[in-house]
């Protein structure tokens, strides 16, 4: 059964796979300069005998045709990039490079796709079928690296039917993995806004258009897009996290400047609410005598996993790992670049456990502090390597 070899291969391969995470994670690199990541990755790669191809300058994808007659093709997706964080862990792998790291676990995603790519390379006698290799730069930085790798061809030739690809979650624990059938993660868009007015003197506001009042009124106006426009079954959320106005007790400041985001789970309604909220802001800064400047800086599209192929491939998780090691997922208002394939592609994207409080290790994701429960990359490789081979029909 390829499913016991498939686990035999996880346990064999464990400490190798443990011992690649641990040199990523002391040698992070940050979203488009993964070069030394990418040198790493294509030795390994060649080490097995797999040729590849360079994409989006940094990523690599290379295939792995299982020995049996067959024209399926999956892909499987690891992200390379790090941080710019500082490593608070106390670990012997600890990052070497000052101000970045790997707090965001795509050195697990990395490392585990390594592993995958040697169980499948040993039992190639053993399935039909090609599985696609995609590792991409640049997860954590727009455009993001899952764009440049599309735009340049990662999903033809040969076309995957499906685009599986996993992310560690702190909040599972390790042994455990989550699934979410449909819509999970939202699109992100940043919102630079600079409202103008006219400073003076705080005691004359008779002779000023006080910009901070304006922008009082376009923060509070601008959640009833939220409130009152959008489709109540389907989530929004418009948050300013920077209000900068800088004037004094007496001083109106000449402007106030914004920073903020959007995010939802319809392609539809984002276009819409660009407008709503650019046109509300602009209306109520002209009403009160001034001007506003909105510029929205579009983001990665929500994340939806293909109903179809996630009910399958949690049924193949569940196979893999046992029922009550397979958990749902809600939805989560962050954003992640796995959603450029899932607009184009059937795409499951699925959460890894890697939590273990015994050992402290519930640190959330992009914290100086996180860190994973090792014990994970066991079945993070086994189920991803049986997820392929169950995906291609064997
Ligand atoms: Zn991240
Ligand atoms: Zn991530």
């Amino acid at each position: 059964m390829i499913k016991e070899k498939i686990q035999q291969l996880s346990k064999d391969i464990f400490n190798d796979v443990v011992a690649n995470r641990r040199h990523l994670h002391s040698h992070p690199e940050l979203s488009f300069h993964e070069v030394e990541t990418s040198v790493f990755v294509a030795n390994k790669l060649e080490e097995l005998g797999l040729e590849y191809h360079k994409m989006a300058d940094t990523g690599l994808v290379a295939l792995i045709k299982g020995d049996k007659p067959s024209n399926q093709v999956v892909a499987l997706r690891a992200d390379m990039d790090a941080l710019p964080i500082t490593e608070a862990n106390d670990v012997p792998y600890k990052s070497q490079n000052p101000g970045v790291m790997h707090a965001c676990g795509h050195d697990v995603h990395t490392s585990s796709l390594l592993g995958v790519a040697k169980i499948l390379t040993d039992l190639k006698s053993e399935f039909g079928g090609t599985i696609k290799l995609i590792f991409q730069p640049a997860e954590e930085k727009l455009p993001g690296g899952a764009s440049l790798m599309i735009k340049e061809g990662v999903l033809e030739n040969p076309k995957p039917a499906a685009v599986i690809g996993q992310h560690v979650m702190p909040l599972i624990d390790a042994g455990k993995v989550g699934f979410r059938a449909g819509k999970y993660m939202a699109s992100t868009d940043e919102l630079y806004v600079t409202v103008r007015g006219k400073g003076g003197h705080g005691a004359q506001p008779q002779q000023n258009v006080d910009p901070v009042i304006i922008t009082a009124h376009i923060l509070t106006a601008l959640q009833t897009i939220v409130s009152r426009s959008a489709d109540p079954k389907s989530p929004s959320v418009l948050s300013f996290g920077k209000v900068i106005a800088n004037g004094a007790t007496n001083v109106i400041p000449n402007e106030v400047y914004l920073e903020g985001t959007f995010r939802t789970m319809d392609e539809k309604w984002r276009s819409e609410a660009h407008i709503k909220i650019k046109k509300m802001a602009e209306g109520i800064a002209e009403s009160m005598g001034g001007s506003c400047e909105f510029n929205i800086m579009r983001g990665y599209p929500f994340l939806i996993n293909e109903e179809k192929l996630t009910a399958r491939t949690r049924g193949h998780a569940e196979d893999y790992l046992g029922k009550e090691n397979v958990l749902d997922l809600d939805i989560w208002m962050a954003a992640e670049d796995f959603a450029y394939y899932s607009q184009v592609a059937d795409s499951c994207f699925y959460r890894l456990g890697t939590r273990n409080e015994s050992r402290g290790i519930t640190s959330s994701v992009h914290t100086p502090t996180f860190d994973i429960e090792e014990s994970a990359l066991e079945q993070s490789v086994g189920l991803m390597a049986y997820l392929a081979v169950k995906q291609l029909g064997n």
